[in-house]
């Protein structure tokens, strides 16, 4: 929330000021807070607008980094309970409206602790709201909990990373003072906030400016952007239910909204309805899954990456003309089991350099395919050792590493060696987004896999003044945003986008999706 100039910054940093300024309307919040200690001020603002406003000039002189509002708060949202946690992503005045773009951090450090809270927007209010009016409250803000107090203790930051947690004590059809007069209301609520206080200051300790390296390319290759638009197009066509067997790309988030809209994710043809649609993952598909659908009597829409089709096409010609085929890949990987499903008595299967050495293969004539998204040096060195034990080995026509790996993994390597951190946003399951944390730790740059800024966690961030921030093939360009956005929310950030390779690849869509003439009529094909 807000910024302040580097020069303050600087000036901060030096005088050795806490990290955090933490306001507390009540005594009993500011004792769960503990005494004020280096790291910390604890400063009890006392209840209601016309306190806060006061407390608020009064802080916003006080030195530290970070500021944050913490106690009790009345639930509008009804799945809220007493002692629930929740993180303002907006606080919403009776003027106007601020919104605190550090609060993925602050959601990570929470889980760090043990604590899941609920994100969304806070209400402050001038008076005690109960009955219809909250349900007003809720319906006119968007708010999930309401305080007395928040919005004027925003003042206070004065251009410093902002943030309020709340514990909920308080839901609709139960008044705040009847819940915490209760011993059992108030011990509950007591511990939550004892637990959000170390999270608070893990938040505030990431407080500092920053210069942010963008990698490009990164995001979206042309495989995933065919296979989620086949998705969308089949449900737009077809309607819903879509099924898809597998997830369509390896990211939580494409998988989500797919879902949102329809699409019904499988492990296997055989969990789908005879004669209903079944689209194939863009990782591809061994020929058994093919007539195990085609019995079921499925409505095939394939969203293999055309190149994963060239592999498995290798692998069918060297088979066919008698050669053993080294693939080099990672056991259990969805690519890998289709690849080797297409000749699977002439495949053997490695992943490191280090398995060449227990290859035992009979015979001259040996050739090797690898996974579309491995590391570009390891697959190198595997070759190498494959070259020197079978001098007649021979490989793909082109390389089997798709464009989109290598070029996502070329900016990771120029910008790693810049960087004090590397971000690479990515599922865990995401071949692509695992390589390109490995490439950065090899070029000696700290590296975190993470699937949104929820999950970053703000203590990695505090040595670090130059963080490069890249995202797997498979992950949406929009989830690097929000994570420069919480970037933002501790402190003024600098953004350099940094383009190492200018990609321009398209796929055609499958014949079935592609936009029907006028006046003709279409239809999935079993294949
Ligand atoms: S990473 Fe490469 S092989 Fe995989 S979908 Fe993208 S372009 Fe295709």
């Amino acid at each position: 929330m807000g910024r302040r100039g580097a020069g303050g910054w600087r000036r901060a940093r030096s005088q050795r000021v806490p990290d955090l300024l933490l306001l507390t309307p009540l005594a009993l919040e500011a004792a769960a807070a503990g005494r004020s200690r280096p790291s910390i001020h604890v400063l009890r603002t006392g209840m209601g607008p016309a306190k806060a406003a006061h407390a608020a000039e009064r802080a916003s002189t006080m030195a530290a980094r970070a500021v944050a509002v913490t106690g009790f708060c009345g639930a509008l949202e009804p799945g809220l309970r007493p002692g629930d946690v929740v993180v303002a992503t907006e606080i919403v005045g009776p003027r106007r409206r601020w919104t605190c773009e550090g609060t993925g951090p602050l959601l990570a450090a929470l889980e760090v602790v043990g604590v899941r809270a609920a994100a969304g927007p806070i209400a402050s209010v001038d008076h005690v709201v109960s009955g219809p009016e909250r349900e007003e409250l809720a319906r006119s803000t968007g708010a999930i909990a309401v305080d007395m107090e928040s919005a004027w203790l925003a003042e206070a930051a004065h251009e410093r990373p902002f943030a309020v947690v709340r514990v909920v004590v308080d839901i609709p059809g139960k008044d705040l003072r009847r819940t915490i007069g209760t011993v059992r209301g108030g011990l509950t609520a007591l511990r939550s906030l004892q637990q959000i206080v170390p999270a608070l200051e893990r938040w505030a300790r990431a407080a500092a400016p920053r210069r942010v390296l963008l990698a490009g390319p990164r995001s979206f290759c042309a495989g995933v952007e065919r296979a989620v638009d086949i998705v969308e197009r089949a449900l737009d066509r077809y309607g819903p239910p879509v099924y898809v067997r597998k997830q369509i790309v390896h990211n939580v988030h494409v998988v989500r909204d797919l879902e949102r809209r329809g699409a019904v994710f499988v492990e296997s043809v055989a969990e789908v309805p005879e004669g209903a649609i079944v689209v194939f993952s863009a990782h591809g598909v061994s020929p058994a899954v093919r007539v195990e659908a085609r019995a079921r009597n499925l409505r095939i829409i394939d969203a293999t990456c055309p190149l994963v089709t060239k592999v498995h096409a290798e692998a069918r010609r060297f088979a066919r003309v008698g050669y053993t085929i080294v693939l080099v890949g990672h056991a259990g990987h969805e690519e890998i089991e289709g690849t080797a499903g297409e000749a699977p008595e002439a495949i053997r299967l490695i992943e490191r350099p280090k398995d060449v050495e227990a290859l035992d293969l009979g015979g001259d004539r040996v050739a090797y395919l690898t996974q579309t998204t491995l590391a570009v040096d390891e697959v190198q060195e595997v070759v190498d050792r494959l070259r020197l034990k079978y001098p007649d080995l021979t490989g793909p026509g082109s390389e089997d590493i798709c464009y989109a790996t290598s070029n996502r993994q070329a900016a990771v390597r120029v910008l790693a060696r810049e960087a004090d951190l590397m971000l690479v946003i990515g599922s865990r399951n995401s071949s692509n987004s695992r390589r390109l944390v490995e490439v950065a730790e090899r070029e000696g740059c700290p590296a975190r896999l993470i699937d949104d800024e929820t999950e970053l966690d703000p203590l990695w961030l505090v040595h670090a003044s130059t963080v490069a921030v890249t995202a797997g093939a498979s992950a949406p360009d929009g989830l690097v945003d929000r994570v420069v956005s919480a970037l933002r929310g501790l402190g003024p950030v600098e953004v350099d986008e940094r383009s190492v390779i200018e990609e321009s690849v398209q796929f055609t869509l499958p014949i079935e999706l592609r936009p029907a003439p006028v006046g003709s009529d279409s239809s999935a094909e079993g294949r």
